[in-house]
């Protein structure tokens, strides 16, 4: 019951299969693209493919960069004895914007979810690891995963597995709300809760 050509439905379920883009939005912006000219759509796509091409993964932190070790890893005034552990590029963008942070920085592209099928090999925990071992300069791993139960559950993992390293480990202060995206809390809240870690 294909509504419409093979191309545009193709062109709709590849939109469609994007995080955060439901039927409807799919269909939005698949229209959108059919009403742009050549010249745009191929704008559109070359920047794509260009991003996607020039990104790397950084050797240290595992975020995404155009230049390995990234900017923020290569940065001679960062304080280098303390990492932050996120989620995502999205948290380190989060973190930078509040600049009140000023070590580094350890992506996960991820969290331990067993409900989702994601396991401790999924994410970046291994290259942590190796991190540790091999920088002796780090005191101290601050956990900024989500509040949520997988993001409380990967924290409690990471501070196991360190605990023997004597590196510290603490995670945000709680008062975050339970189930939140650190991408989504508000600069002031971030803040505060970076300056009252706490050690687990
Ligand atoms: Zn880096």
């Amino acid at each position: 019951m294909a509504r419409y050509s093979p191309s545009v439905q193709n062109l709709i379920s590849k939109l469609g299969s994007l995080p955060g883009i439901g039927g409807k939005s799919a269909q939005r912006l698949a229209f959108h693209i059919l009403s742009m000219s050549d010249e745009e759509v191929k704008d559109l796509a070359n920047s794509i493919t260009e991003a996607h091409r020039l990104t790397v993964r950084c050797s240290s932190c595992q975020n995404f960069t155009d230049s390995d070790p990234c900017p923020i890893c290569s940065d001679p005034k960062r304080d280098r004895s303390v990492v932050c552990v996120v989620e995502t590029p999205r948290d380190v963008a989060t973190f930078e914007r509040m600049r009140e942070y000023n070590g580094l920085y350890h992506v996960l592209h991820g969290v331990y979810s067993p409900v989702s099928g994601k396991s401790m090999n999924d994410i970046t925990l291994s290259e942590l690891i190796a991190r540790l071992q091999k920088d002796q300069e780090i005191k101290e791993v601050i956990v900024a995963t989500n509040q949520t139960a997988e993001g409380q559950a990967t924290a409690l993992y990471i501070s196991r597995l360190l605990g023997p390293s004597g590196i510290k480990v603490t995670r945000l202060a709680s008062g975050l709300p339970m189930g939140s995206d650190i991408e989504y809390i508000d600069d002031l809240t971030l803040a505060n809760a970076l300056k009252g870690r706490t050690e687990i």
